[in-house]
């Protein structure tokens, strides 16, 4: 295990600031890979693989629990993604949640009930899962539905058809999940404005509470990587993309969608408590293969591999594969980058209280360029991208990391 210290840095630096956790369960299992995926995840794995592993992230979740830093917290949301987390058996994720649930103090937010999402594809579901699924104490649901166009979801390799995904999110309200999220994938192969326009239409009939919206990228090692570096890949030109970003925040906005992070869309109230924690740089455990944990400037992940990883669980390992200390600065600044990400911004009250900091000091002239390009804005106290800068957003978090 690697520790990387930053000499420069104050190493003990106390964070008071960091507020309530989150806890992010890793599965990563998928009953088979899509070709644009970069993420941990496993297609094929056979039952007993996927068995050992649940109990391995439920003796995992134990031991982090009884962890000082763990027991010196309140927690507000388990979210728990992959992967397909549906993929696995249902009674032993039930019981894994119904151990977190057990194992931590989740009464952060007093009177109110922790958030606590599932992710789920289309085929993964049925009734009585999804019935399981919510007595263990789900109460939001993250379904992958990418597109509403049979032809996408065939040329992305997705495995489910529209009526699938359209079932599923019907079957996920007759359980009575009232807080849902689909997953939409736009600039995608054959994809042009009409298409999605109709799987926005579609999206915003069945009424989700949460939607996010994401561009395809094309990610190193992916066999769509290999088909771009051939040109055989039928992308949407980037101007086209970019419409369709603006397409998605116009028809979203009408239908009572609150565009509150670059890819992320909600009703009043349902905006992912979880992924706000990841955006304000807030503290979590990760639990799982290839997870990551993050708290009062330590970082620490995971071994990626299930059968390892359950392996060093069943041998008393911590499952442990690299730790960074993060210095001060080095926080800071993800804090200001991630807290962009978040069309309210960042507080520069709350960076100064946590860092001793504010973007004006830390940046100077860099900050100065980019807000007379009007790139960047700053009221009440906040610092936000304006619009020209959201549609900039990479290339002006580059200019601050
Ligand atoms: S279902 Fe999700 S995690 Fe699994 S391979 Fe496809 S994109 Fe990756």
């Amino acid at each position: 295990m690697e520790l990387k210290p930053d000499a420069k840095e104050s190493r003990f630096h106390l964070e008071t600031l960091e507020g309530p956790a989150g806890i992010y369960a890793h599965i990563p299992f998928c009953l088979s890979k899509c070709p644009y995926c970069s993420f941990v995840s496993y297609q094929g794995m056979n039952l007993s693989v996927k068995n050992d592993y649940m109990q391995a992230l439920k003796l995992q979740a134990h031991a982090m629990a009884c962890h000082p830093w763990s027991r010196a917290r309140t927690f507000h949301s388990l979210f728990i993604g992959g992967g397909t987390p549906s993929s696995v058996d249902t009674e032993k994720m039930a019981a894994f949640i119904e151990a977190c649930l057990e194992a931590y103090d989740f009464t952060a937010t007093p009177g109110k009930k922790p958030e606590v999402t599932l992710e789920a594809n289309p085929n993964s579901l049925n009734s009585d899962r999804l019935d399981r699924f919510k007595q263990a104490g789900v109460n939001r649901l993250s379904i992958g539905i990418q597109s509403f166009s049979d032809a996408m979801l065939k040329n992305t390799g997705r495995k489910h058809t529209a009526r699938e995904g359209e079932k599923a999110f019907e079957s996920a309200r007759a359980a009575g999940f009232k807080n849902i999220n689909l997953d939409l994938m736009y600039g995608l192969p054959g994809q042009d404005i009409a298409k999605w326009e109709n799987t926005l239409q579609q999206a915003v009939a069945l009424a989700p509470e949460h939607l996010s919206v994401y561009e395809l990228t094309i990610e190193k090692g992916t066999p769509f990587a290999e088909l771009a570096s051939r040109k055989r890949l039928d992308l949407p030109h980037e101007e086209v993309t970019l419409s369709m970003f603006e397409q998605a925040r116009e028809i979203l906005a009408v239908n009572g969608y609150r565009h509150y992070e670059i890819s992320n869309y909600a009703r009043n109230g349902f905006e992912c408590i979880h992924n706000i924690n990841y955006w304000e740089n807030g503290s979590y455990v990760g639990l799982g293969g290839g997870a990551v944990s993050c708290f009062s400037g330590v970082r620490i992940k995971s071994e990626e591999n299930p059968v390892r990883f359950t392996r060093m669980i069943d041998t008393g390992r911590m499952p442990f594969k690299e730790a960074e200390f993060l210095s001060l600065c080095a926080r800071f600044r993800e804090t200001v980058i991630m807290g962009l990400r978040m069309t309210a911004g960042v507080s520069n009250s709350r960076l100064e209280n946590r860092f001793g900091l504010t973007p004006q000091i830390y940046y100077g002239d860099t900050l100065n360029r980019l807000l007379s390009q009007e790139l960047l804005e700053e009221g009440e106290g906040r610092l936000r991208f304006t619009y020209k800068g959201l549609l900039l957003a990479n290339s002006v978090m580059a200019q601050l990391v």
